[in-house]
Order: structure tokens, then C-alpha cells, then sequence
């Protein structure tokens, strides 16, 4: 099965709170010099949350399915990472 056929299996209910957040905007500078671009982050993750325009990381934590993935990848602990608030979040569409 495909990726995106795996996350249409998913339905997402928006946390008005982001979930995710990057700690210290420097550090991803800091990280693109030493691993290039895509950086970790974005190259881990399978749902593209993470983008890097302008020289920052741009989080579009909507679309995050929650697998953790980034908060391994980031070399520097570079991410506040959190499940979405009680009954938010992602939900298996089948089973
Ligand atoms: S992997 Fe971590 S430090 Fe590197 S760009 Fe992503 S959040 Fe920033
Ligand atoms: S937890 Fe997974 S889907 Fe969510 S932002 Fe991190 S890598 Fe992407």
C-alpha cells in the first residue's frame, strides 16, 4: 500500500493549539550548514509538516499523523512535541 493510501485512512480533527513547535529557530540554521537541505526533519517525515522557506522551518502541524519520526530525526532535541489535546488529533477511519 502507498503512503497516501495509508493516510487516507486517516481522518484528522484540528487542534486549535499547535502540537509541534520548533524550540530554537537558530539551531535549524545551524543544521542546514552541517546537513544540508532537506534537513532531518523534513526528510523524515511522511506527512510533509515541515518545510524550510526563508530560512526558518515552517510547521504545518495539521497534517502531522503522529508517528514521531521527527523527534528522533532532529539531531539537536530541536522539537516540542506533544499528541494534540484529548480527542483531537488523528483517528482511524476503518478498524
Ligand atoms: S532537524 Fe531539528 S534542528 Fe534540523 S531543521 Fe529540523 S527541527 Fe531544526
Ligand atoms: S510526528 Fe511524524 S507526521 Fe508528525 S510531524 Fe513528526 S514526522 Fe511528521
Amino acid at each position: 500500500m502507498r503512503i497516501e493510501e495509508k493516510l487516507y485512512t486517516l481522518r484528522y480533527k484540528k487542534d486549535e493549539k499547535p502540537h509541534l513547535a520548533i524550540i530554537n529557530p537558530s539551531e535549524c540554521l545551524k543544521c542546514a550548514e552541517v546537513n544540508g537541505v532537506p534537513q532531518p526533519c523534513i526528510a523524515v517525515c511522511p506527512a510533509n509538516v515541515y518545510s524550510w522557506i526563508n530560512d526558518k522551518i515552517v510547521v504545518a502541524y495539521e497534517n502531522c499523523v503522529e508517528c514521531g519520526a521527527c523527534r528522533i530525526a532532529c539531531p539537536y532535541t530541536n522539537i516540542l512535541w506533544k499528541y494534540p489535546r484529548y480527542g483531537l488529533g488523528i483517528a482511524l477511519r476503518y478498524g
